[in-house]
């Protein structure tokens, strides 16, 4: 598992192979990353980056003024100076762990990648291991591999196993339980598995499993039987299979492309998925699953997202968890893909310790609406292999939205739902608002507890 990570790092890295197939050409382009940071107006532009020439593309609307980034000095004569803006969690970890890492590399999307944690001993030298973590990745007997981009192990706190975010992407020993109701595929993807890579379980759309790397795996990831394990490619062989079973299909009017994460293929590659899919006439609509934005959003790009906005109408749901994810990085990631015209759900999985209160989801849907992320799941945690220290009882995620519901923005209250284990496809769940019927009478709950009759039209 370890070598297949691995080689899969140094093909995500080294910018000319992509799930065993050279990509031609592949270099900076001028506006790819690294970025210009907070270039000054009027600046010149940095020397070194290769200029490529592009295809013409729709003029950019105007740049939305996004206040939040703001170029956030480092503390005065205390050490490197970074222009990126930043947390100060972020800025610190730079400081100590890679004071010598320039802006223009600790921004390079392949960078980062290509310094992924994936080991304990690499572990160690960022955070001082509980004895069940370290344990964790001892025994190894977990099926999700370690990887954790430099930038979101920032966000972790060095010393607390309990921390949210750390959680999440730790081991600890909880994960090699198994209970009774937990099953290493419990939505039953394989069994509506098509063609490789395909999973068909609705009637008018399908699951295009791109590959199954990710940048940070979560680990209490549904498709921990998959991810990280490098045997689902993206080449275009393994990748046709599933495009022509969409082409014979004409009841299929949406196509989710999920993994593993899809935009942490090159953009040729994506590219050429995306208009491979676009080329079939019956495909209305075209979505990406992902965590990228919010763990490595340096992967968010000028010339991916100009990429990207050739092939509307394209939506993305973005995996977040915490609040503390909502970081100036973030919202300028999140800022350019809007600004590219893709409307922006969010998911989240309800996670005991992490989530699971109603102050932190309530910071969390707020932070999103102000990143132009509409909140739009929020999914009981499925009963994956190693999950129980995750899952919380249904009626906290009840006692969430009710919390939620009247109290804030209509639009900050995502929908919760379970995925049905066996794939039964996801049901919606609310609180109780509905209480009773007297005679033609709904007799009606609103969120401060108060009752009211509605009389139903025959
Ligand atoms: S980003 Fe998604 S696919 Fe990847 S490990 Fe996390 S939950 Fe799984």
């Amino acid at each position: 598992m370890t070598t297949a990570s691995n080689s899969l790092d140094a093909r995500m890295a080294s910018n000319t192979e992509l799930g065993g197939e050279r990509v031609p050409g592949e270099t900076l382009d001028s506006d790819d990353e690294p970025p210009p940071p907070c270039r000054v107006v009027g600046e010149p532009r940095p020397v070194g980056i290769a200029s490529t020439p592009t295809a013409p593309v729709a003029p950019s609307p105007p740049r939305r003024h996004v206040p939040l980034l703001k170029v956030v000095p480092n503390g005065a004569g205390s050490g490197p100076r970074f222009r990126t803006p930043s947390s100060p969690l972020t800025r610190a970890f730079r400081r100590t762990h890679y004071p010598d890492v320039s802006d223009a590399d600790w921004n390079d999307w392949r960078w980062q990648i290509r310094h992924r944690v994936r080991h304990l001993a690499e572990l160690e030298r960022f955070l001082v291991l509980a004895p069940d973590e370290r344990a964790a990745l001892t025994e190894g007997a977990s099926k999700l591999p370690l990887g954790i981009t430099p930038y979101y192990l920032s966000l972790v706190s060095a010393t607390d196993p309990g921390q949210p975010l750390r959680r999440t992407v730790v081991p600890t020993l909880a994960e090699l339980n198994r209970s009774p109701e937990e099953a290493d595929d419990p939505l039953g993807e394989e069994r509506h598995s098509a063609v490789p890579g395909l999973v068909h379980r609705y009637p008018d759309r399908v699951l295009l499993l791109v590959h199954d790397y990710c940048t940070t795996y979560c680990r209490y990831c549904t498709r921990s039987r998959k991810v990280g394990h490098g045997e689902l490619s993206s080449s275009r062989e393994a990748l046709l299979p599933a495009i022509e079973y969409i082409r014979a299909h004409r009841e299929i009017r949406d196509v989710l492309l999920s993994g593993g994460d899809p935009l942490s293929v090159a953009d040729e590659k994506l590219g050429w998925i995306l208009e491979q899919l676009r080329a079939i006439p019956h495909l209305e609509l075209l979505r990406i699953g992902t965590k990228i934005p919010n763990v490595l959003p340096q992967r968010i790009t000028p010339g991916l997202t100009r990429m990207l906005r050739r092939f509307h109408p394209l939506w993305m749901s973005i995996h977040f968890t915490h609040p503390d994810e909502c970081t100036p990085e973030v919202q300028r990631a999140c800022g350019r893909l809007a600004d590219a015209g893709i409307p922006l759900g969010s998911q989240t999985v309800l996670l005991r310790g992490v989530n699971d209160d109603l102050a932190t989801m309530k910071r969390l849907m707020h932070e999103l609406l102000k990143m132009r992320v509409r909140p739009y799941y929020l999914y009981q945690c499925d009963p994956i292999v190693g999950s129980a220290h995750f899952r919380t009882p249904v009626s906290k995620g009840l006692e969430i939205i009710a919390g939620l519901r009247g109290h804030t923005s209509g639009y900050a209250v995502p929908s919760y739902v379970i995925d049905a284990p066996g794939g039964g496809g996801k049901i919606p769940l609310l609180p109780d608002y509905l209480v009773g019927r007297d005679g033609p009478d709904l007799i009606l709950r609103n969120y401060e507890g108060n009752t009211y009759r509605y009389t139903d039209p025959a």
